[in-house]
């Protein structure tokens, strides 16, 4: 075997020095079928080689752990790779002799055998022997056609062809399983980055999956013309305004005692009026400048410290805008009073046109009703917010956007 293979070598290092430049188009693509084709064949013969040594223990016997981890530190392969391969040569070897023949004879491809492989002990489980032979050889045949994705597709529902009596149930078996895989596999990870940002990862199962679209799907539209976020941000966003909406109801149940919230400790100068730097209670720092947008609305209860870090937390029921004066607010403005906006009144903040850090009141005359997203841009941005004369909001667009500075209303919820 060794000689032969040697003998491969040298005429495939003959191949490697030859002008491809010089070559007419047919020959090139005659060239690229014969390398292809030598390739499957040389892949059945390693795999061949592998499952051997697998067989006989030469890897651990050579002080490896195990044989994927032998082909590791040999090949130089990952680790994925040189288990895929040893999984594959037993797979090769344990299944259908008819695809291992097909791999070696290079009627198919490694990824091909190895759908082929998957699909047929399916099939086998299911249906038996003799459909599982029938199966290798339509698979085999489709393999000529197709490639590894669209051959495992049509591999799904191979029994229609192989065993139509029981094609039906086998593949209400293969769904029931595929349930079952999807909720145990079903997970989310909440990974803390060290600058306190949060990393999301996670397999939601369908029905779930489903929720999630439902409650997030409204939200991730873009609020108006002006909205410059990518959809990412927007679904970020979307996820943010759901936590704040769940918050907002006080259904959630209570944690330690107290009611589910999002509490941040910050320090207040009465004299300056100046809010400081807020600490989250997982830890984080949050700049003055979000805190006194979150201090704004009822959703996250700031608690203050004074100078002596004693807690003042005087008179925080009344800051808070909630109960009657919030319903009096979705009366008014009846949705997020941003210009061109439509979010409704369940996604708003209520944000104080004059903050009560500075001293602004908590009453109707000095709220507005923000949606998450434009709450935000009003305190990160040059725009302003008042009342006008008839004591609807009206918003100044920055000089850069508008030299005039013409205010702007929302005609979405309130035409005038
Ligand atoms: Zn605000
Ligand atoms: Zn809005």
């Amino acid at each position: 075997m060794v000689e032969g293979l040697a003998q491969a070598e040298a005429a495939v290092l003959g191949c490697a020095d030859s002008a491809t430049w010089a070559l007419p188009e047919q020959e090139l693509i005659a060239a690229l079928d014969a390398a292809h084709r030598i390739e499957q064949r040389l892949a059945a013969v390693k795999l061949a080689v592998i499952r051997e040594l697998d067989g006989r223990g030469t890897p651990t016997a050579q002080g490896a752990s195990s044989t994927a981890v032998w082909l590791r530190e040999r090949l130089h392969l990952t680790v994925p790779t040189a288990r895929r391969l040893v999984e594959l040569a037993t797979t090769l070897d344990t299944g259908n002799p008819a695809i291992r023949q097909a791999l070696a004879d290079a009627d198919i491809t490694v990824d091909q055998a190895r759908v082929i492989a998957d699909t047929v002990e399916t099939v086998e489980t299911s249906a038996g022997a003799e459909a599982a032979d029938k199966a290798v050889g339509l698979l085999v045949e489709w393999a000529g056609q197709f490639d590894p994705t669209l051959l495992r597709k049509l591999g799904t529902r191979i029994l229609d062809h192989v065993a139509p009596d029981i094609a039906d149930a086998a593949a209400q078996a293969a769904l029931d399983a595929e349930a079952r895989r999807a909720t145990r596999d079903r997970h989310l990870t909440l990974s803390t980055l060290t600058d306190g940002r949060l990393r999301l990862t996670g397999t939601l199962d369908t029905e779930t999956a489903g929720l999630l679209r439902a409650a997030i799907d409204p939200l991730t539209t873009p609020t108006g013309p002006d909205d410059q976020r990518t959809p990412g941000q927007r679904r970020h966003d979307a996820l943010a305004d759901l936590c704040r909406l769940t918050l907002r109801t006080g259904e959630l149940p209570e944690h330690g005692g107290d009611p589910a919230q999002l509490v941040i400790t910050t320090s207040y100068d009465g004299l300056t009026r100046q809010l400081g730097t807020g600490t989250l209670d997982t830890g984080f720092e949050l700049t003055p400048q979000n805190v006194r947008r979150l201090a704004c609305d009822a959703t996250i209860l700031p608690t203050l410290l004074g100078t002596a870090s004693q807690t003042l937390d005087v008179g925080r029921q009344r800051r808070l805008i909630t109960g009657p004066l919030r319903r009096a607010l979705v009366l008014r403005d009846r949705g997020c009073a941003f210009p061109g906006c439509d979010r409704p009144p369940r996604w708003c903040d209520a944000h104080h046109i004059r903050h009560w850090a500075d001293g602004g009141t908590t009453s109707l005359t000095n709220a507005v009703l923000l949606c998450g997203h434009h709450h935000r841009h009003l305190h990160h941005s040059d725009w302003a917010v008042r009342l006008g004369g008839d004591g609807h909001p009206e918003f100044i667009p920055p000089a850069w956007l508008d030299p005039e500075q013409v205010p702007r209303r929302n005609h979405y919820h309130r035409r005038t």
